[in-house]
């Protein structure tokens, strides 16, 4: 049996999910992809176009009509890849809090999910890609080689999101940060679309207390377990 071509890795806000899924792919040549910025990008765009998150039919539309282009970082700026939204770089703005309170609304709308799950799709088709996001080992790539959920407690993943936040320099409280992440961990494993749950033959890697170099030690010999079979 060759590598897995496909590795989906699913998991909550903060779970370390993006730089497991980033490191992993730079390790073994693959491309990688994060759906949540695709997600950020449409909310992002509707807000700025001033449509009422509730506008359902209008949300619904920008979606399939919104070009989102994901490429390598185009700035020394600590970021993974640069996200286009409509020739427009959003890669900061998209993880404005603003964006944060509103992202799990809009993907909840069933049509924004079906515009966004052809594209990652058809973004997946070559393979030899690490793909990162809510629902790709159960809905986007369920025929992946490889599954992974990647999970920790709330509290460790607010402390992870309010880290960050104060690093771009964010006027946001930790007791505000934990908030948005249980209210959006709540909408996300709720929805009645695609919810945010386990895949039944998924892996899941628990990371509380774990740092990076730790998590990737415990998938790493899962991918050479593969290819060795
Ligand atoms: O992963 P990230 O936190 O950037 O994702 C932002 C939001 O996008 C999630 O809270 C979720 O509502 C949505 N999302 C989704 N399905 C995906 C990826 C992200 O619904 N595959």
């Amino acid at each position: 049996m060759t590598r897995p071509s496909l590795i989906a890795i699913d998991g909550a806000a903060a779970s370390g999910k993006s730089t497991v899924g980033c490191i992993l792919a730079r390790r073994l040549g693959y491309m990688y992809f994060d759906t949540g910025v695709m997600y950020r990008a449409v909310t992002w765009a509707t807000l700025e176009r001033g449509i009422p998150t509730d506008d359902e039919a209008a949300v619904t539309s920008l979606a399939e009509s919104l070009v989102i282009e994901v490429t390598p970082p185009t700035q020394d700026d600590d970021r993974q890849y640069t996200v286009y939204a409509d020739g427009q770089d959003v890669t900061w703005a998209i993880r404005q809090p603003a964006v944060d309170a509103a992202v799990s609304q809009i993907s909840a709308y069933p049509g924004v999910r079906q515009a966004l799950t052809l594209q990652q799709r058809r973004i997946a088709a070559s393979g030899h890609m690490v793909m990162v996001g809510r629902d790709i080992g159960t809905v986007v790539l369920p025929a992946a080689d490889l599954k992974l959920y990647i999970q920790a407690s709330v509290e460790e993943r607010a402390r992870r999101r309010y880290q960050e936040c104060q690093a771009r320099g964010e006027d946001v409280t930790y007791q505000e940060v934990l908030a948005s992440m249980r209210r959006r961990d709540q909408i996300d494993s709720q929805r009645a679309h695609a919810p945010l749950r386990v895949a039944r033959d998924a892996v899941i890697i628990d990371t509380d207390g774990l740092g990076i170099e730790e998590v990737l030690a415990r998938i790493e010999p899962m991918v050479k377990n593969q290819s060795e079979s």
